[in-house]
C-alpha cells in the first residue's frame, strides 16, 4: 500500500512540471501565458472523458493518459493550429498512485511528443471524469473551418477510418476479431494520432476541416451543415487497415462510416489543389485518400464502386440518441 495523498501532494507529484513556454505553471491562482504573437489567433477546445461513458473503468490508465490529450490535441489538428499548452481538471474516486502514475505517464509522453506544457487544472475527488482544455494558436484567417467547403472540392480523409469500431465490437461481443488483428485494432481505439502535422500543413490548402470522432458520416454531416453543401462519397474508396479489408463488407462500411474515434481528419480542398494536398500529406508524413466530392445539390449521396447508389443506414454517435443497430 502506498500512504494516501493529499490533493496538493498529487498535484505536485504528478502534475507539476518545470515550465517551458509559460511564465506561469502549475501551482498559482492562474498560470500565464505569452499572448499569441500579432496576427495569429488562439484556438481552445476542451474534450470530457468520463468513466462508463468513454472508457472502461479498467481500461489500462498509460494508454487513458494517451486517448486524453490526444482527443484534445485532434481538435486543435482539424482546425489547423499549432499546440501551445493545455489543462486538467481531474475528478478521481481516490489518489492512487498505481493509476495516476501511469496515467500521468501516458499524458506526458504525448504532451512531450508535441513539445506542449500542461500550465494548470483542477483536481477533486468525484467519479472517475477527466476534462482537459487545449490552447492552439494560428494565424489569422487560416483556421480550417467547419463552413469552408465549396461545390467542386474534393472529400479527403487520412490514415485509414473503422478499425476503433472494429475493435469496440470484438469488446462489446458484437464480433470477434482473429488474435493476430486485435493488438492494430486495439491500438487505434486505445491511443489514437492526432493528425497535428497534417492540420498544420494543409493551412492554406484545405477549404474545410473537422476530425472523425463520432463516425465519418455524421462529422461530415456537421462540415455539410455549415458550409451549405451535399456531398457524394465513394464508400468503397474510403481508406480501410489490412484487419478492415477481411471482414464482411457490410461490417467494414459500418466501422468506416458510422465508427468514430478514429480521429483521422475529414477535409476537403478542390481539385486543383491534389498536388498540394499530395505535398503536405507528405511533408507530414500522413496518408490521404480521395473519396468523394462535394455537390451544391445539398444532402449526402452514398455510391458504391460501381456507381451504384448505397443506402445510408450509417448514423454515428450521439450521446443523447440511443446507439445504431448493427
Ligand atoms: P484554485 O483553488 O485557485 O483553483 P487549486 O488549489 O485548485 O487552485 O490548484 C492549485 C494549482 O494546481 C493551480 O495552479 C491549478 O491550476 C493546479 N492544478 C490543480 N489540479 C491540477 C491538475 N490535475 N493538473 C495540473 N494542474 C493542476
Ligand atoms: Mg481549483
Amino acid at each position: 500500500m502506498t500512504a494516501s495523498l493529499g490533493e496538493f501532494d498529487l498535484i505536485a507529484r504528478y502534475f507539476t512540471r518545470p515550465v517551458r513556454r509559460a511564465a506561469l505553471g502549475v501551482g498559482d491562482d492562474c498560470a500565464l501565458l505569452p499572448a499569441p504573437a500579432a496576427g495569429e489567433q488562439l484556438a481552445v477546445s476542451s474534450d470530457m472523458l468520463v468513466e462508463g461513458r468513454h472508457f472502461l473503468p479498467d481500461v489500462d490508465p498509460e494508454a487513458l493518459g494517451h486517448k486524453a490529450l490526444a482527443v484534445n490535441l485532434s481538435d486543435l489538428a482539424a482546425m489547423g493550429a499549432q499546440p501551445l499548452a493545455f489543462t486538467l481538471a481531474l475528478a478521481l474516486p481516490q489518489a492512487d498512485a498505481l493509476w495516476l502514475e501511469p496515467f500521468a505517464r501516458g499524458l506526458f509522453a504525448l504532451a512531450d511528443a508535441h513539445a506542449i506544457e500542461l500550465v494548470g487544472g483542477d483536481t477533486t475527488r468525484g467519479p472517475r471524469n477527466l476534462c482537459l482544455t487545449v490552447l492552439g494558436t494560428v494565424p489569422q484567417g487560416q483556421a480550417l473551418r467547419r463552413s469552408g467547403a465549396r461545390p467542386g472540392d474534393d472529400l479527403w480523409v487520412s490514415g485509414t477510418v473503422g478499425d476503433a469500431r472494429l475493435a469496440l465490437g470484438h469488446r462489446l461481443g458484437e464480433w470477434s476479431l482473429h488474435a493476430t488483428a486485435q493488438p492494430a485494432a486495439f491500438a487505434r481505439m486505445d491511443r489514437p494520432t492526432p493528425r497535428v502535422a497534417l492540420g498544420l500543413a494543409l493551412r492554406g490548402v484545405a477549404h474545410a476541416a473537422i476530425d472523425v470522432s463520432d463516425g465519418l458520416l455524421a462529422d461530415l454531416g456537421h462540415v455539410l451543415e455549415q458550409s451549405q453543401v451535399g456531398v457524394t462519397v465513394a464508400v468503397d474508396a474510403c481508406p480501410a487497415s489490412p484487419a478492415l479489408l477481411q471482414q464482411p463488407a457490410a461490417r467494414r462500411r459500418l466501422c468506416q462510416l458510422a465508427g468514430g474515434d478514429d480521429y483521422e481528419l475529414l477535409f476537403t480542398a478542390p481539385p486543383t489543389a491534389r498536388n498540394a494536398v499530395l505535398a503536405a500529406a507528405a511533408r507530414a508524413d500522413t496518408a490521404v485518400t480521395r473519396i468523394g466530392q462535394i455537390d451544391a445539390q445539398p444532402g449526402l449521396r452514398l455510391i458504391d464502386a460501381q456507381g451504384q447508389a448505397v443506402d445510408n443506414v450509417y448514423a454515428g454517435f450521439d450521446h443523447f440518441r440511443p446507439d445504431p443497430t448493427v
